[in-house]
Formats: structure tokens, C-alpha cells, sequence
């Protein structure tokens, strides 16, 4: 069986420096029959779980721990007992919302994950956050990629443990490195292909 791409929507909030906001969040799920990997932990459990249905979690696999794309993975964890995986570089911004407990495994630049005869691979793009990743998987033909590229450009930088020059030179230096026809898979609205957010930055492929 191959594996496929499963994706639902969760509506909550996102709160940093002290504002707070309404939000969707994409939940991604990668995986075959069996077993899957869920992206992103936003804001209920059931909403996950219904993705995932009878499978096997083999990961909580994480963008970055703004609290709007980790909040239920301690709980998630509880139920489906799969490790967390989070980049460490973003440890300020999971203590924001999780003060008790830490993640299972450090996402490093290269990490790879197995599912369903794919492979997940973590590119570290800093930038939205500092421990922001996004994950490619090269047989599927896409990127998972949180809020460090949207439909439209970058994710924001205005906030705290953001840097504007930094998410510019993650999405040149790694996505941008990608073939144009991969499909952009993000955190929030729809999907976009890495040849359309290049021509609308206006670069050379
Ligand atoms: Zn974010």
C-alpha cells in the first residue's frame, strides 16, 4: 500500500506577547494503512485522532511549538504513546505553553522518518521560529511547511524569537532548493507549490 497524505482543519487560538488570536491550523497525517506520522498538534486530540482513525502513530512530528502547533502533543502522546519530536532550538517558545514535561526526541537539520515505505526528511528553516522545520518528502513530491511558507510568502516575523532576514534565507537557501512543481503543504489556508511562491518573490529558479 502506498502511503498517502491525510488532512483536516482545527480551529482555536494562537497567543504570543500577550495577544491573543482566532486560528485554523492544518493537521497532516503521512502514512499508509498501518501506520502514520501526524504534523502539528494544534488545538484537540479528537480532531487528530479522527485523522489518524486505527493506525499506529509513529510520530509527533512538530513545525515549531508556537502554542497553536503544540498544544495537545503531551496529550496526544498520552494517547496514541508516540514520541514528540520538536527541533530543539525552539525550547523558549514549547516552555510558553508546556512548563512540566518536554518533548521526546530532538529533531535535527537531515533528520529522516520512515512511514508507510516514505520517508519524511527535517530541513531546519529558522526564521518564523527559531527551531521552526519543515519536512520533505521527495517520493510524495511535497514539503510540509508549517508557517515558514504560505500561500502568499513567508509566515510572519513580528513576534518574539522571530527574524525577518532569517525565515527570507531559510526559504531561498532550503526550499527554494526544491523542483518547482512541490507541492506546498502549510500550517494555515491552502496549499501552493514552491514554483509559484518562487515567481511571486520574484527569483530565478
Ligand atoms: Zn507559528
Amino acid at each position: 500500500m502506498a502511503a498517502r497524505i491525510d488532512h483536516a482543519v482545527s480551529s482555536g487560538t494562537f497567543t504570543l506577547d500577550g495577544e491573543t488570536f482566532d486560528v485554523d491550523n492544518n493537521i497532516w497525517v503521512v502514512g499508509d494503512e498501518e501506520e502514520c506520522v501526524v504534523i502539528d498538534a494544534p488545538h484537540d486530540v479528537d480532531d487528530i485522532l479522527a485523522v489518524v482513525g486505527e493506525r499506529r502513530v509513529k510520530a509527533i512530528l512538530l513545525t515549531h511549538a508556537h502554542d497553536d502547533h503544540c498544544r495537545v502533543a503531551p496529550a496526544l502522546r498520552e494517547k496514541v504513546v508516540a514520541p514528540i519530536m520538536l527541533h530543539p532550538a525552539d525550547r523558549p517558545l514549547w516552555e510558553l505553553t508546556h512548563t512540566d514535561r518536554l518533548w521526546d526526541v530532538d529533531l535535527d537539520e537531515g533528520f529522516e522518518i520512515e512511514v508507510g515505505g516514505t520517508t519524511l526528511r527535517a530541513l531546519h528553516t529558522p526564521g518564523h521560529a527559531p527551531g521552526a522545520v519543515c519536512f520533505h518528502v521527495a517520493d510524495l513530491g511535497c514539503v510540509f511547511t508549517g508557517d515558514t511558507l504560505f500561500q502568499g510568502g513567508p509566515g510572519a516575523t513580528g513576534r518574539s524569537y522571530s527574524d525577518e532576514d532569517l525565515i527570507k534565507e531559510s526559504i531561498r537557501a532550503r526550499l527554494f532548493a526544491l523542483s518547482d512543481d512541490t507541492v506546498v503543504h502549510t500550517g494555515h489556508g491552502d496549499d501552493t507549490t514552491i514554483g509559484a511562491e518562487r515567481s511571486a518573490l520574484g527569483q530565478e529558479g
